[in-house]
């Protein structure tokens, strides 16, 4: 038998009507490309979203069309966000950071029929225009006052485009299933895969990030998120936030720049900030530098990689400032496992507490977490058994865009494999200790690259770390340190390795240090491992 109750579909739509109607009042500060402090509410920008409908309407476009962006966080692609899913089209975010072969690779692959640009990366589609045959027209992120000069073919400018439309648009009745969002993975592996979120999905994720042990939003936050509207929906916070009614701060092309984002937290009184932890080293290391305190911050979801505890010690003893560790995936929506403390734990000490906060997170409702062995064989959550990492729920995907079940990504038994390696320990909190591919293999026995790493970032010398495999011929790999020095710092090799003793088992001690002036990044910031085993492919490690 079943319920009574209404089959009301999940639809990006609702929220922005949710949003009009409850919060239509509230702020969003953007930092744009042509105006460096732009306010608007999240009424206008919903009925802005609505001109963008209509103006969409007109291009002959069906539904499940992808349409493109590449931009920074602003209030244009928040409106672009809402416009385009909203009207039942795919929403597909393009990390301007990546190659450019990979650029030409995901828009061809995704079929993108417009695509939106943020005016300081026309030059970039310009470089690529005659490998992009298939697009028909670009639509520039400013207004009249701001075009650019562009060889690109079709282009509008945005504000135009928008400008003569009405604000009243129906939201079409979507089916729930109907694809909302596109975005691929970095590929560090292979060509990217993309991963198509639906409507359902988006919302179910959304409101499961509300919740009061996951981001805790509220309608009195006001919220700073640093992590790209261009990679995983910003883990969602378009969605959640206009769901709760918090102030939104975008910061622009400003993502990476302490300063700034430390202007923008003071001024607008951001209670809750997003990011890996790479933008918040160079937040910390301005806010140090220029002896300044986040009084207003209240907590910050840190996430995308390991936290350092000594990121998380900072954050707390300095700032008084709250670090909850996230963890998840492109094909993950992105949000699985969140740090918060759980019941009957308050009362740990501050170390402890520390200790704990390193971790990953415990799997939020809606994501179901289990560790497997090499055989499939699903070990105990008793913090000392680490498999592979594999997740099963609503918002993770089922398969990769166009690549129907080649991926090997799934197991028979429908789980979706990570790729990461992790423990549980016996209250359900995850601790990464590496990516499949990144894991450090001595001896027959696994290294966690990642706890190497978290330790050496406690050193008051080390700006920055990373813990690569170096081929050895007895142990097969062993560990090198990779280091940047924090400014005006220094420190020896034999002092850093040191450092280790007492720490982790004498065997994960690395084998040598190499100190650099920068480590290579992906495109989202995180420490782009496969770029640095190249450069140190034929390191001879001492003997
Ligand atoms: P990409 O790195 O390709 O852009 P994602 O943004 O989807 O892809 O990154 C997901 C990966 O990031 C995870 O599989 C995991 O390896 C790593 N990661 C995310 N959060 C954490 C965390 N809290 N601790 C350790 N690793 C993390």
């Amino acid at each position: 038998m079943n319920g009574l109750m209404m089959n009301t579909p999940l639809l990006i739509s609702s929220i922005a009507e949710h949003a009009a109607k409850f919060h239509g009042d509230r702020e969003i500060v953007s930092v744009t490309g042509d105006n460096p402090c732009h306010r608007c509410t999240i009424g206008e920008a919903i009925s802005r979203a609505k001109q963008l409908a209509n103006a969409l309407g007109k291009l002959g476009l069906k539904q499940g069309d992808r349409i493109a962006t590449i931009a920074w966080n602003d209030y244009r692609h928040l409106e672009i966000y809402y416009g385009v899913s909203g009207s039942g089209y795919v929403c597909h975010t393009i990390n301007p950071r990546l190659f450019a072969e990979q650029l030409i690779f995901i828009i061809n692959h995704a079929e993108d029929r417009f695509i939106f640009v943020d005016a300081m990366f026309v030059p970039l589609l310009e470089a690529l225009a005659d490998k992009i045959p298939n697009v028909e027209g670009f639509i520039v992120l400013t207004d009249e006052a701001h075009m650019p000069e562009t060889s690109l073919r079709n282009v509008l400018c945005y504000e135009t485009f928008i400008g003569a439309e009405s604000s009243h648009f129906d939201w079409p009745e979507l089916d729930e299933r109907t694809a909302s969002a596109l975005c691929y993975t970095s590929g560090t592996t292979g060509d990217p895969k993309g991963v198509l979120y639906d409507h359902r999905s988006t919302i179910l994720h959304a409101y499961a990030s509300l919740a009061p042990d996951v981001m805790g939003l509220s309608s009195r936050d006001v919220v700073l998120p640093v992590v790209p509207l261009f990679h995983v929906n910003a883990w969602g916070i378009p969605y959640s936030v206009l769901m709760a009614g918090a102030k939104l701060v975008f910061p622009g092309p400003k993502m990476g720049d302490g300063e700034a984002l430390y202007g923008l937290m003071d001024s607008e009184n951001v209670t809750l900030a997003l990011g890996v932890p790479t933008v918040w080293l160079a937040l910390l290391q301005y806010t140090e530098k220029a002896g300044k305190r986040l009084d207003k911050l209240d907590r910050s979801i840190v996430g995308g990689a390991a936290v350092p505890r000594a990121m998380i010690e900072a954050f707390r003893d300095k700032h008084d400032v709250e670090v909850r560790q996230g963890w998840g995936m492109t094909e993950m929506s992105p949000v699985g496992a969140v740090n918060t403390i759980k019941a009957g734990l308050e009362k740990l000490s501050p170390d402890d507490l520390l200790d704990l906060a390193t971790k990953a997170g415990r799997g939020l409702y809606g994501c179901e977490l289990r560790i497997v062995d090499d055989g499939g064989n699903e070990l105990e959550w008793d913090g000392q058994a680490y498999g592979a990492l594999q997740v099963r729920g609503p918002w993770i995907c089922s398969d990769y865009f166009k690549l129907e079940g080649s991926a090997g990504s799934h197991t028979d038994d429908g789980w979706f494999d990570t790729g990461d390696v992790a423990i549980i320990d016996p209250q359900g909190y995850m601790t990464i200790t590496d990516r499949t591919k990144d894991v450090i293999k001595s001896g027959g026995e696994w290294i966690s690259s990642i706890e190497l790493e978290n330790t050496a970032m406690g050193h008051p010398a080390v700006a920055e770390a990373a813990v690569i495999g170096v081929a050895h011929p007895k142990w097969t790999e062993r560990p090198l340190l990779v280091v940047v020095k924090a400014e005006d710092q220094d420190v020896s090799k034999e002092e850093m390795l040191a450092f280790f003793e007492g720490k982790v088992a004498t065997w994960w001690v690395p084998s040598d240090v190499a100190f650099v002036d920068e480590l290579p990044h992906t495109a989202t910031g995180k420490v782009k491992k496969i770029e640095l085993r190249r450069q140190f492919a034929d390191y001879q490690l001492p003997d």
